[in-house]
């Protein structure tokens, strides 16, 4: 069968493509593995924040005597019912997904593993179709080092069926997601260990903002472990032996289930990739120009596939930089886009642009401006003063490099700066503008009128 466009994987960007081409007038195959929605809809960022909700809801209910509030008798977690609300939600997307791609005549959804036989066609199901254009949006897939084929260890996507509360949750990997997993298992009463190989959590942050990270943690009673090398572990009869620090005296956790967060592979091995001209980078992602198309004219690549980004966000500019070159005017550019993203622990951390060590790699002169949460009236009143807000401004130019928050309300207040940043506006604007009394972000605009040479 012919199309004049096959895309391969219904995730994130996907989707809006399929649509936006039918609403061209184009003929699309969409070409699903898995659930509609992949990995954000299904193990990803919807089920994710829907826990942390409920983590968060646990946890204000227990917590909250300082301000006055004591709740007699236990706050019970029911997880069957945290679970059952999450699939509802999820369930809720894919069928809003199935309704928009099964609706549109000029879109044919076809269920199953696609693979390329050559650049001009893919084989699903034993069939062959092909297309003018494809697209690929396969995203990725959790990566487990070696060693742990006979443990039985959760990914996020198993951990979401858990029906019970782990006695003792074991996580390697200290990204976000392993902080956002350790934090809400906590807040549903698991005791929660998380082994991170490096030196710090979440590497790519500055040292100030891990050290803010690791405080969060302790304060939420997360036993974190870093520079623990060497993990490995052994299934016994009913708890999971995880051992790290072989060097001089091997430690021991017995833990009861044990969470694998040790970052993502892209799912470009079983798609018949070395029958097309397409070429991957070392690490297995398929290699873009800056208007995401392959080496290939007519192969492009969107999503965590490429590399380029493992957000959502990122999945959906994508969608939106390829629509550009198909369809619109002005085009988009992958190089227009500021890194940004957030970890849902509580409070959270979100960031925009470079750091500090961003700045000082690359030589920029630059300035900064930082203010703790602690000095921050609507922080002092929530009773919420872990965190501060970090700034840094392009010495020469005036406009700014980028920011790292933390403390209650920081993924949605990041957004003042991402515009800004995106309106390549001196931080002037900011500093200048009238911010309502009281919020966190008011003091955005004052942090800005100290800034000092970094
Ligand atoms: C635990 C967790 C929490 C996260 N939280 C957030 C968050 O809060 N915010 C955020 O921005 N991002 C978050 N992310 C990241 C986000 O989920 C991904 O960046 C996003 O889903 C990427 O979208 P995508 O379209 O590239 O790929 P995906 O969403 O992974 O979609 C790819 C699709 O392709 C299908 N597929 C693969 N191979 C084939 C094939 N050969 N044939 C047919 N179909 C195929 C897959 O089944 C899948 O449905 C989270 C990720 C995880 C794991």
């Amino acid at each position: 069968m012919n199309f004049d466009a096959i895309i391969i994987g219904a995730g994130q960007a996907g989707p809006p493509l399929a649509q936006s081409l039918a609403k061209h007038g184009k003929k699309v195959a969409i070409i699903e593995k898995n659930h509609l929605g992949g990995t954000c809809v299904n193990v990803g960022c919807t089920p994710t924040k829907a826990y942390v909700a409920s983590a968060r809801r646990a946890y204000v209910a227990a917590n909250s005597s300082a301000l006055g509030i004591e709740i007699k008798g236990e706050v019970v977690i029911d997880l069957k019912k945290i679970k059952q609300r999450k699939d509802a939600l999820i369930q809720e997307s894919r069928k809003g997904l199935e309704k928009m791609l099964t609706d549109n005549k000029n879109i044919t959804l076809i269920r199953g593993e696609a693979m390329f036989v050559d650049n001009h066609t893919i084989e699903v199901n034993s069939k062959q179709y092909s297309a003018s254009n494809y697209f690929i949006n396969v995203g990725a897939r959790p990566r487990i080092p070696e060693g742990f084929n006979e443990v039985p260890y959760l990914t996020n996507e198993s951990i979401l069926e858990l029906e019970e509360i782990p006695d003792h949750l074991v996580i390697v990997g200290g990204g976000y997601i392993g902080l956002e997993f350790g934090q809400m298992f906590r807040r549903f009463g698991s005791k929660v260990t998380i082994l991170e190989k490096g030196e710090q959590l979440l590497k790519k942050e500055d040292d100030d903002i891990s050290a803010l990270i690791s405080e969060i943690m302790n304060d939420s009673d997360v036993e974190v472990k870093l520079k623990s090398n060497c993990i490995g572990a052994e299934k016994y009869k009913d708890y999971i032996e995880v051992t790290y620090n072989c060097n001089a005296t091997t430690e021991k956790l017995k833990a009861s289930h044990l969470l694998m967060a040790t970052g993502r592979t892209p799912n470009t091995d079983n798609l018949g990739i070395k029958n097309t001209g397409v070429i991957l980078n070392p690490h297995g992602y398929i290699q873009v120009d800056d208007t995401l198309k392959t080496s290939v004219d007519h192969i492009w690549a969107l999503g965590d596939c490429n590399g380029k980004g493992a957000f959502t966000h990122t999945a959906y500019n994508d969608f939106q930089i390829v629509n550009s070159h198909l369809f619109l005017s002005p085009k988009r550019f992958l190089s227009d886009r500021f890194t940004c993203y957030a970890a849902f622990i509580d409070p959270p951390f979100a960031r925009v642009g470079m750091n500090k060590n961003d700045i000082l790699k690359r030589g920029l002169s630059a300035k900064v401006s930082e203010i703790p949460m602690k000095d921050i009236s609507r922080a002092k009143e929530m009773g919420e003063t872990t965190g501060k807000l970090k700034i840094f401004i392009e010495a020469d130019t005036d406009t700014i490099l980028g920011a790292s928050f933390i403390g209650p309300g920081a993924d949605e207040y990041i957004h003042t700066i991402i515009d800004q940043m995106y309106a390549g506006a001196s931080y002037r604007t900011v500093r200048d503008a009238v911010h309502i009394h009281p919020t966190i972000s008011e003091l955005i605009p004052t942090m800005l009128e100290n800034a000092t040479k970094l």
